[in-house]
């Protein structure tokens, strides 16, 4: 570690967080212990701090005050089997009681919107202790990958609602800290060229971005002929969206580095992310996670379903039982690195990423992003399932690019989607990004 990446570390970014009355480090340094524990220590410290928040909940937010009593729940006493019995928290939910869903002695709010990419914007409020939280979190994964907050880090960031929002503080911050924000919201080749030029510039110790602007970076810089395997980087941590095996291929042939996939939103906290040994980890101290059927009936370990979160930190706006609309799968296996923080398996990204055939089989959006990878001459594409009966294909095409394929194309999407399908195939020179910024090769107005 370099004299300036120690002196961020422990002197500069703690007193940034004592500044704006975080407690992040201490957080932080508790969080690297219990990292250590017996996952039978860690479910007994989970219920440990759920009781206490429960209990502070139902003392200050009038919400959940009225629905712990309609429910007759003891909540100082409740054992982490009945969580169950309090009901999802969807987005329509916290839309309709906002009001009542902050404390009454809150400290800090900050209002936040998201949802973009999923259609449903959703407002809600962070508390100062959530993001204390929220922060350890993040830092002490930085760390598994022996890099810290004060090494050179080059965020790839698409969208321009955040970068709208910096104020001069934050770019200072950025600045002190050696953040280097790269707004990739415009793909063109000229502008990803700028882009490749910038890191080296850089020399970045840690990259941070989306999977899919990252491997298209990589990519570009491989066509192109152009090394960075040579910068000195020593990770890329990815966010966001679903990381496929190609991009982390790329990405590590590319740079030269492991990939390290993180998983969580601002609306659900930092709820897991990977460490050297490529166990998901999850951040049990703060984020108790059940996998739920679709009728929201909690599934036993090793089952796939949908991810819903408990943040033991948002006694200020609390998430209960909060419904992410991604799936994944609870694993009993303990990871190589011995830490006893359970695991997360078989991230499969947003629920719209799957498409339903005309018989009603839901099928995984993979199944038809493997026909157009598997092609020839597909620079990029987008898959939009208009309606049961109806899906549309962008495509980017070069000169390889065969007339053969659209047929090809067709006959494979009628094989899993029904052979009445109509598919439409439009060729476009650039496939614009979401709102958000993110990237998504599939997306179904269907509803399994
Ligand atoms: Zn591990």
């Amino acid at each position: 570690m370099s004299f300036y990446t120690s002196l961020c570390s422990s002197l500069i970014f703690p007193l940034h967080e004592v500044l704006k009355k975080h407690s992040t480090v201490r957080v932080r340094r508790d969080m690297e212990r219990s990292q250590w524990w017996s996952p039978q220590q860690i479910r007994q410290a989970q219920l440990k701090t759920l009781r206490l928040f429960l209990s502070d909940v139902q003392a200050h937010v009038p919400y959940y005050r009225q629905l712990f009593a309609e429910l007759g729940l003891d909540v100082a006493q409740i054992e982490l089997s009945e969580l169950s019995r309090l009901p999802l928290l969807t987005k329509a939910e916290i839309r309709q009681h906002l009001p009542e869903m902050s404390a009454d002695d809150a400290e800090g709010l900050a209002r936040f919107n998201t949802g973009g990419s999923s259609g449903e914007p959703l407002i809600f409020y962070i508390g100062r202790r959530r993001v204390s939280h929220d922060v350890a979190a993040k830092w002490r994964a930085t760390r598994w990958w022996g890099v810290d907050i004060g090494d050179p880090e080059a965020v790839i960031w698409g969208s321009p609602i955040e970068l709208g929002a910096q104020d001069k503080i934050r770019l200072l911050r950025d600045k002190l800290l050696r953040t280097h924000l790269i707004p990739a919201f415009e793909m063109s080749a000229e502008k990803v060229d700028g882009f490749i030029r910038q890191l080296q510039q850089i020399r970045p110790k840690m990259l941070f971005g989306y999977p899919s602007a990252l491997a298209h970076i990589a990519g570009r810089a491989e066509q192109t002929g152009v090394r960075l395997d040579d910068l000195g980087v020593k990770v890329a941590f990815v966010t966001s969206e679903r990381l496929y095996d190609h991009q982390r291929e790329k990405i590590e042939s590319v740079f030269g580095c492991p990939v390290a996939n993180g998983y969580g939103g601002r609306d659900a906290g930092f709820i897991a992310h990977q460490c050297p040994h490529g166990g998901m980890h999850i951040t049990a101290e703060d984020i108790i996670v059940e996998i739920v059927d679709k009728d929201g009936k909690p599934l036993p370990n090793g089952e796939l379903g949908e991810i819903v979160v408990t943040h033991l930190a948002t006694r200020d706006f609390p998430f209960i039982r909060y419904r992410t609309g991604d799936m994944g799968i609870l694993s009993e296996k303990m990871c190589g690195c011995g830490r006893g923080l359970p695991l997360l398996e078989e991230l499969q990204g947003r629920t719209t990423d799957f498409v339903v055939a005309l018989d009603g089989t839901v099928l995984h959006g993979l199944a038809l992003i493997y026909v157009l990878r598997d092609l020839e001459g597909v620079e990029a594409f987008k898959i939009t399932q208009e309606s049961l009966e109806k899906t549309t294909v962008q495509i980017v095409k070069s000169a390889s690019y065969r007339d053969e394929a659209e047929q090809k194309i067709v006959a494979e999407f009628k094989k899993r989607l029904g052979q009445a399908v109509t598919v439409n195939i439009e060729y476009t020179d650039y496939i614009p990004k979401e709102r958000s910024g993110k990237f998504r090769y599939v997306i179904s107005h269907v509803k399994p």
